[in-house]
């Protein structure tokens, strides 16, 4: 299965009037807490083997910006919550050198459940988790997305360039702009790439904040 195979599925769920389903639940946490209960001993895919904890995602639900990663690492699968550990502490550091915190965005990842090793999730894992990130993106209705690492881009951007382009391109995902930079965890691994993050993210700063409700 390809890149063509997400495309197609995204495409599917744009005209199946699902953006309807979710119009009464704008901004619900009610809603949000309802679904992370509901899929929480989800089997819709073989990452549901090795999981201890299905890693739903967290933060405001009115946010009007959405960062999304990759999946959980094994901290992430300890506690049910998305970044935490060295490159949960690195986003909130990064978070709050553009003058945002946790309680300004919604985080959440392409996969709910961890990947054993933490190798890359299967396209066909990620076909399994995508109805529940779409169904977040109905409900919490951001204007702009952040999209960390070379999963998330790939994935939700239908396409196979690298990561070095990819992140220098604004791109368009349901709708609105979408940014990408290093995942931070990749970050900690190769600090080098911090710089180039750091204009990554003043270019998303910039947009994030010329957004007309948020001035
Ligand atoms: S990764 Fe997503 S689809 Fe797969 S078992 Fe976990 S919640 Fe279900």
């Amino acid at each position: 299965m390809t890149y063509q195979a997400i495309k197609q599925y995204l495409e599917l769920l744009n005209v199946s009037g699902i953006d309807c389903i979710y119009r009464a639940t704008v901004g619900s946490a009610d809603e949000l807490n309802r679904l992370r209960a509901q899929y929480s001993e989800c089997t819709n895919c073989g990452l549901s083997h090795d999981r201890y904890r299905m890693v739903y995602g967290e933060g405001n639900p009115k946010a009007r910006a959405m960062i999304i990663g990759e999946g959980p690492g094994r901290q992430e699968d300890l506690t049910g919550r998305p970044f935490v550990g060295d490159a949960g502490q690195l986003l909130d550091r990064m978070l709050n050198a553009i003058n945002l915190t946790r309680q300004d965005v919604y985080i959440a990842n392409i996969v709910k459940c961890r990947p054993p090793n933490n190798r890359n999730p299967a396209i066909e894992e990620r076909l399994a988790c995508l109805p529940y990130l779409i169904e977040q993106i109905n409900i919490i209705q951001p204007r702009i997305f952040l999209l960390l690492g070379l999963v998330a881009a790939q994935t939700l951007l239908q396409t196979d360039l690298p990561l070095g382009k990819l992140r220098l391109m604004e791109h368009t995902f349901m709708d609105r702009p979408a940014f990408v930079t290093y995942h931070p965890a990749a970050l900690l691994r190769n600090p080098d790439n911090k710089k180039p993050a750091w204009e990554d993210l003043q270019r998303f700063r910039d947009k994030y904040f010329s957004l007309a409700d948020l001035s």
